[in-house]
């Protein structure tokens, strides 16, 4: 067995395993279109590996060439918008690398020397895999398996670019098919590329099966009516803060039943939104921790400047007006305050700001209070507001 039936061999067991791995894992997944694009570029690829084997004929070879491989990374392209959800659309594109493949079919035709018939198919390539790498790079959140991905990326589109410069270099224009293919640097450049190939699409599936995981965890973690953490959320973000000392900061929306009994479970879940809006907008990490209730914690910082926080968030809230809520009704809110030490657990922080919260509500609502150590089994609590 020659060198170029060995290598079409195991390109065809490597290019049949992997399309049917990724359309294994987009049936069992079913909800990730990327992957579906991910299978089609590797079954085209299957298809053109498993054609060219039964071809005798060159200038067919190189029409099957021209017509699956771009498409083929056009797919991979399709792949990588949808998992980067970049969904800009690239018409410009997909015409420029139909137009260079068939721009190579039109060479064939006018029987230029093979090795020009060849420069334009190896160009669409090359610019079909680069836009997949731009649009992988320009991510702001891109993580290390992007990076890999990329390089990889890059090492196939020079696989096809290096010949544009290579092939006039090495080669005389009345140079046949066979006489390059069997070349020492085509030979080079194929094994390459055989065995970048399935190091890109693992890449790609695990960059992909790695963002739908992502998603999920997310959807596990938020809370879907206001954005912020839910409470499974919040609770595995205290496991991961940093154990520096800082503030535990409860609140809850005062007579909350009246608002729905009042006007609606609808305009309850709006103001609910709202104060959740106010929240978020302090940057801090916090939670929905119950239906009108939610927690903040603020790292680093003492109760005094934690109970200015909670007052603006308050004031801002009172102050606020309200779709559906009648204008004379003013909607408030009441915070309790507990610091934690360095080295001390936030969640022991819990029953004392739970206390002061309470203490808030007692003591007429619509106000913060920090929770004071108890002094001889007396409880002392101060109202900032
Ligand atoms: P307090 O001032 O003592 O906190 O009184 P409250 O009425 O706010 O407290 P209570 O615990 O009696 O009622 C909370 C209400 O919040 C009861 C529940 O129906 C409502 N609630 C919980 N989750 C949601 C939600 O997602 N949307 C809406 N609209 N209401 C919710
Ligand atoms: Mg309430
Ligand atoms: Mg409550």
């Amino acid at each position: 067995m020659d060198v170029t039936v060995t290598l079409s061999l195991v390109k065809i067991v490597t290019f049949a395993s992997l399309s049917l791995l990724c359309w294994a894992i987009y049936a069992g997944l079913r909800t990730e279109p990327a992957l579906a694009w991910l299978a089609a570029a590797v079954l085209i690829g299957g298809v053109e590996v498993v054609v060219l084997s039964q071809l005798q004929s060159s200038d067919a070879e190189l029409v099957v060439i021209a017509m699956l491989l771009p498409l083929a990374y056009l797919c991979v392209g399709q792949s990588t918008r949808l998992m980067t959800r970049d969904l800009r659309q690239y018409r410009l594109l997909i015409g420029a690398v139909v137009g260079l493949a068939a721009g190579s079919l039109v060479l064939l035709a006018l029987d230029v020397p093979f090795i020009y018939q060849t420069l334009p198919l190896q160009m669409a390539c090359g610019l079909a895999i680069l836009e997949s790498v731009w649009r992988i790079v320009r991510r702001p959140d891109r993580s290390w398996l992007d990076i890999a991905l990329a390089v990889a990326l890059c090492a196939v589109a020079g696989i096809f670019l290096v010949r544009l410069p290579l092939f006039p270099v090495l080669f005389d224009s009345a140079a046949s098919y066979q006489a390059v293919k069997t070349s020492g640097p085509e030979t080079v450049l194929l094994i390459a590329s055989g065995l970048l190939t399935p190091l890109v699409v693992f890449l790609l599936l695990a960059r992909i099966i790695g963002g739908v995981i992502a998603r999920y965890r997310m959807r596990a973690e938020r809370d879907a009516m206001t954005g912020l953490l839910n409470r499974r959320g919040f609770d595995q973000s205290l496991a991961r803060m940093p154990r520096g000392g800082g503030t535990l900061v409860l609140c809850d929306i005062d007579h909350f039943k009246q608002v729905n009994d009042r006007y609606g479970h609808s305009v309850g879940d709006s103001v609910i939104r709202a104060f959740a809006e106010l929240i978020a907008r302090t940057g801090c990490c916090a939670g929905r921790i119950g239906g009108e209730e939610f927690a903040l914690i603020l790292p680093d910082c003492e109760a005094r400047a934690a109970a200015m926080v909670a007052d603006d968030l308050r004031l801002a809230f009172h102050q606020g007006m309200h779709d559906g809520i009648a204008p004379g009704h003013r909607i408030s809110a009441s915070f309790g305050i507990a610091e934690y030490a360095a080295g001390e657990s936030i969640e022991a922080a819990l029953p004392k700001a739970d206390r002061a919260l309470y203490q808030a509500k007692h003591a007429g609502r619509n106000r913060v209070v920090v929770y004071a150590q108890p002094v001889d089994a007396t409880e002392a609590c101060c109202a900032a507001a």
